[in-house]
Parts: structure tokens; sequence; C-alpha cells
């Protein structure tokens, strides 16, 4: 049953727009646990961050990795994912709300480019990533500790606002703890003119996650995993209306942004 009502008149719809900012190559059997050794056709992946806006508000929604964190974990890294936000005329400067669905090194990081802006986050993922579970390579893996170090820096200055569970950011826009992939990741559901569309981040990597019911190997719950992929579908008004975090497919349904930005961003209202 749908968590949502598609009539909500009061609600100003916005825009949400995925910028493309990395790459990897990478075959069928990285992406789903418990392939057969022998699927080793290609599926790359891309790395994306999000931009939810109306007329009132511009929500940021990951930050992304930089050049040096690409190179030394062999990532293709093809713009800065903060300057690229000018490519939609968005100064990030002026950026108010930053949402980090998760704090592993591809969502996080370039704080420093959002001088004015405040994290959200929920407070599971930040316990997860400054405590004990860090202690386990295989958990600690997908983190930078710079990064999450920069980040508590952040909670000192007062520019994190902590989020638990189910939490409403702005009208027409809510964060939903899904668990899984992370302890604390959360997506985020956004009112657009097609309806109620979810930005799954990390909690659905391809739409074969989801699809397929195969999940991603890396995962804290592989049971919170699938049924998370089932809450995603709840979410929003339509399964075409869940966007997954790194599926290059994304960029292949939906219209680029603008007809320049073929290939690099991507409106997905
Ligand atoms: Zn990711």
């Amino acid at each position: 049953m749908m968590e949502t009502t598609v009539d909500q008149p009061d609600l100003l719809p916005y825009e949400v727009y995925a910028i493309k900012y990395a790459h990897h190559k990478r075959s069928i059997r990285d992406n789903y646990i418990g392939s057969d050794p022998h699927e080793t056709g290609s599926m790359p992946m891309d790395y994306f961050v999000w931009v939810v806006r109306n007329s009132e508000h511009t929500i940021v929604v990951d930050t992304g990795f930089n050049a040096q964190v690409a190179k030394a974990r062999g990532r293709d890294f093809l713009r800065c994912p903060v300057s690229s936000l000018s490519l939609l005329d968005i100064d990030p400067g002026s950026v108010q709300d930053v949402v980090i669905t998760h704090m592993h090194y591809d969502h996080v990081g370039n704080f420093e480019l959002f001088p004015t802006a405040n994290f959200h986050i929920q407070d599971k993922e930040l316990s997860f990533a400054t405590g004990r579970s860090m202690r386990h390579a295989a958990l600690r893996a997908a983190y930078e500790p710079r990064d999450v170090a920069e980040f508590v820096l952040r909670v000192f200055e007062d520019r994190v606002v902590f989020h638990d569970g189910d939490e409403l950011l702005l009208p027409g826009v809510s964060l939903h703890w899904v668990g899984g992939h992370t302890a604390g990741l959360q997506a985020v559901r956004v009112w657009t003119r097609k309806g109620w569309l979810v930005l799954a981040s990390d909690a659905a990597h391809y739409y074969g996650n989801m699809e397929l019911g195969r999940p991603f190997p890396i995962v804290y719950h592989v049971g919170d995993m699938l049924e998370g992929h089932q809450r995603l579908y709840r979410l929003a008004d339509a399964v075409d209306l869940v966007i997954p975090g790194h599926d290059p497919e994304v960029l292949a349904r939906f219209p680029a942004a603008r007809e320049d930005l073929a290939g690099v961003a991507a409106r997905l209202d």
C-alpha cells in the first residue's frame, strides 16, 4: 500500500536533478550478493550528487568525493561534484541545506565548499561512523576517516542537524531512515509535478537491486536492505519515481537537465 496520496494541492512542487561526477568500471558480480563467479559482464557504476529545488528552496543531497580520494580508490573523477552545481546555476556558497544520505566516501567530503550550509544526517549514521563498528575493516572500508573527522568538526560548530527515523525537512521534502546498506542511511522523498519521488541514494545502488531482489554486497544488514527496497517503493507514487544511487541507467531514462548537459545532469521529475 502507498504511504502517500497523489493529491497535495498545498505543496509547491520541486524540481529534482542528478549530476554525475565520477565513474567506475565493474562487473555484475561486483554489484549483487551471491552472484555466480561467471557473471563477469560489464555493470559500471556512476557517482552522483542530487539537487532538489523550487522557487523558495534549494537543497543539495550529498557532497561527493574529491580528486585525491578518487585517485586513492581508483575511480574515474570527471568533475568536482560541488563546483558542478554551477551547471544548474547554483552557488554552493549560498546553499543553506545539505542532506547527507550516509557517510560513505562517495557521499561526503568537500564540506568547506559549503561555508554557510547546515548538514542533515541521521543520528544512527554518525554513531555508526564514529563508534565501535569502525573497528571492523569490513564495515569501515567505505568510510574516509578524514571526512568523518571533518563532519564531527561541523557538529562542534553547530552546523549539523540530526534526524531520527522519518522527519519532515521542509514542506514537500522528508527524510526517511532506510536500513541495510549502513546503520543510518536516509532516503529523501520529494513532492514533484509527477507526485512523490524518492532519492534512494544507496538504499538501492541499481534498479536491478530492487527489481531482482539482489542486494548490493556492501551491506550492514541484508534483511533490512531487502525490506528497504520495498519501503522505497511504498514511499514513491510510482515505481519509476524511485531513483537508485549509482545506476548509469538514470542518465539514460531521464532527459538531460539542459541540452548541453546530456550525460552529465538529468532532470528526474
Ligand atoms: Zn554510494
